[in-house]
């Protein structure tokens, strides 16, 4: 049930949802072992080896809008997350430096170690740590057990699922803990109930799980201080201008992992590199699956690109950052090196240092955008919905052709 990481994988798990995606809003909450009512796409989302715009014209190519809409408003819920926090960063970085802050808790071993002492807690934990998955049911029950029941920090509850998932999202896992530690909606928290559980667990496991329900009876939230509406502090995205240079080489990452399909596909590169944020999976502790995930999901896009552009694109997964863009630049002679613009996160973090260290080597970075993630970036302003109904007119106005082909230039343009 683990989406292999590749692009081709993604595209065939996608197609095999298609046939099913008219039922997704009926069936999307069960929690069913091997989650077949959902596309279980989000590490291959996550990452980009595809984009939510191609998901959408696929679904929408085979269904009509209002049989499907539940399934891309969801798809486009990863985008309203990035772009919320990309207007207001400060948001990630008080995530981070709380999260330095937090004393050691023998109780958050614990729980993740599956010894909560509750059997509901303990299988989901056994779950996210065997797969890199869980159902989003799932963590919105486990996140509300973790806060409101437990009464433990939710900075570090966040911490130990980006740690574990494969799509371990700065923005999807933040805001969403947020949202269920009341945060995110002031006034607003998520408590997970008995009955609810009930409802949706799969019988066979509601069965073997019965004693941990006891914690779902009668849960009581535990209610934030005074909540502060976070101010949009970066309204305006740095753009970079790209000058044209026969030394200049391509530097792909993790967030996004399908750049022959971006802007950047039309460019002449002299060389390729492809390397992973090891910095940042030590930091974080990520697990061997996950790097080993991460790794093949990052050979694949370098087998990719040195398809696309006929030239060997090489790999590191063992260096850091900054010693593995330096080095291969100076090896390659490189005037500038160009990559996708990481969104805020650990890898935005660290370019800064990034830059510096290049720099010094008299090497330019230059971060380029997806025209269609700058277009509706602003869209997220206010309130999901908000943002959901302006993409949703594009949606109905502009279906994507059926006799269009999925790797024809985007499907869906939303006007800025
Ligand atoms: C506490 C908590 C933490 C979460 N952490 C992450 C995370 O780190 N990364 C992540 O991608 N999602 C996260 N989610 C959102 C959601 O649970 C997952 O995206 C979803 O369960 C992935 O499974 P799927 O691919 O089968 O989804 P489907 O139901 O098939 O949905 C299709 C796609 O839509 C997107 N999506 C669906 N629901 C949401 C949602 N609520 N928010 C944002 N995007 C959504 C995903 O890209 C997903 O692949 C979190 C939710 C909660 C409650």
């Amino acid at each position: 049930m683990i989406l292999n990481p590749s692009r081709t994988a993604a595209l065939g798990q996608l197609d095999e949802f298609i046939p099913i995606a008219g039922l997704y809003a009926r069936d999307r909450n069960h929690v069913k072992s091997g989650h077949p009512s959902v596309s279980r796409l989000s590490p291959a989302i996550r990452h980009r080896l595809i984009r939510e715009e191609e998901v959408a014209a696929a679904v929408l190519r085979a269904h009509p809008f209002n049989r499907v809409e539940k399934f891309i408003q969801e798809v486009f819920w990863r985008r309203y997350w990035k772009s919320w926090l990309s207007l207001r960063p400060d948001v990630w970085s008080d995530f981070r430096d709380s999260l330095g802050n937090l004393t050691e808790n023998p109780r958050v071993r614990e729980v993740g170690d599956a010894r909560s002492g509750n059997p509901v807690i303990d299988h989901f934990v056994s779950e996210l740590v065997g797969t890199g998955y869980l159902h989003n049911h799932a963590r919105m029950w486990f996140a509300a057990w973790w806060v409101h029941e437990a009464r433990l920090p939710w900075q570090s509850g966040a911490a130990f699922f980006y740690r574990h998932l494969l799509d371990g999202d700065p923005a999807s896992n933040t805001l969403s803990w947020r949202w269920v530690a009341g945060l995110q909606t002031p006034g607003k928290t998520y408590l997970a109930r008995r009955c609810n559980l009930e409802k949706y667990l799969a019988p066979e496991l509601l069965e073997s799980l019965a004693a941990g329900l006891a914690a779902f009876e009668n849960p009581s939230a535990l209610l934030p201080e005074a909540v502060a509406k976070p101010p949009i502090t970066r309204k305006d995205w740095p753009h970079e201008n790209l000058t044209s240079s026969p030394a200049t080489g391509l530097w792909i990452h993790e967030e996004d992992l399908s750049v022959e399909h971006s802007p950047l596909g039309t460019q002449c590169f002299s060389s390729i590199i492809v390397t992973g944020d090891v910095a940042n999976w030590d930091n974080h502790r990520f697990p061997t699956a996950k790097r080993q995930w991460l790794a093949n999901a990052l050979e694949d896009a370098a087998t990719r690109a040195g398809m696309r552009w006929q030239i060997p694109a090489s790999l590191e997964i063992q260096k850091p950052n900054g010693e593995a863009l330096v080095n291969w630049a100076k090896a390659n002679a490189l005037a500038q090196v160009v990559a996708m613009h990481p969104d805020i996160g650990p890898l935005h973090d660290s370019l800064p240092a990034l830059r510096a260290s290049l720099a010094q080597a008299g090497i330019r970075l230059v971060l380029t955008d997806r025209p269609e993630d700058l277009r509706i970036r602003h869209f997220a302003s206010g309130g999901f919905f908000q943002f959901w109904e302006r993409l949703r007119k594009t949606f109905v106005a502009n279906p994507p052709k059926k006799t269009s082909s999925r790797d024809s230039q985007l499907p869906i343009d939303f006007p800025a």
